[in-house]
């Protein structure tokens, strides 16, 4: 699914502008600076793909990019930006819920939590609203090249313990590092076996 060529096919600001439902999809969430860019980047093989989406006027598009025709890759709003104008905020807040509840080709979302950081009180709505709109997801863990094997234990079992909570979170963590590598043929194997 990876080997091809991926393409950016379109920004999206509201749901009339969602391109054709004729394939498979996943997305990508996560904090404003989780390292969402970089990780599409990784996967994808192609530096400057998806650029750093931490300016507040880029974060109410969603971002589509094809794996070849046979699948899209979808770049959602970094959230969690706290200098965003309200407005801003809301309306993304809209057609992120509306996204989610209408698509009927994303077969998973991926949710991204910093390795240092954990889940915040954001992530856990994310998820939430995931559960609520039936969208099965998983969590990928990034810049795991920033902390040693032993301190990020606490944080993955944090994860884990959310969760829970979650039904509709797989339970399995995919932990990564987009500098070094870490995971990125691991997610690239689960979503090409959503194909
Ligand atoms: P986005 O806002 O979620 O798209 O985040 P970016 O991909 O722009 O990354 C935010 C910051 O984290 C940048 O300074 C990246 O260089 C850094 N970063 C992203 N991924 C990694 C990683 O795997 N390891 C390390 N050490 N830094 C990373």
């Amino acid at each position: 699914l990876f080997a091809g060529p991926v393409d950016f096919i379109k920004g999206v600001v509201a749901m009339d502008g969602l391109p054709p439902a004729d394939r498979p999809e996943i997305c990508f969430a996560g904090r404003s600076n989780v390292g969402k860019s970089s990780l599409i980047n990784a996967l994808t093989g192609r530096k400057g793909l998806a650029r750093a989406s931490n300016t507040p006027g880029r974060t109410q598009e969603i971002n589509y990019f094809g794996l070849g025709e046979r699948a899209y890759l979808v770049d959602l709003p970094g959230y969690g930006f706290a200098k965003a104008p309200l407005p801003v905020v809301k309306r993304w807040q809209e057609l992120l819920k509306a996204y989610l509840a209408g698509r009927p080709t994303l077969r998973r979302a991926f949710c991204l939590i910093d390795s240092r950081h954990g889940i915040k009180p954001v992530d856990h709505e994310i998820m939430t609203l995931l559960d609520r709109s039936a969208v099965p997801f998983q969590v990928v863990m990034t810049k795991a090249d920033k902390l040693g094997p032993n301190a990020i234990r606490p944080v993955l079992d944090q994860v884990e313990e959310e969760l829970q909570k979650h039904p509709a979170a797989y339970p399995e963590l995919v932990v990564t590092s987009s500098d070094k590598g870490q995971g990125i043929a691991t997610l690239r194997a689960i979503i090409a076996g959503l194909d």
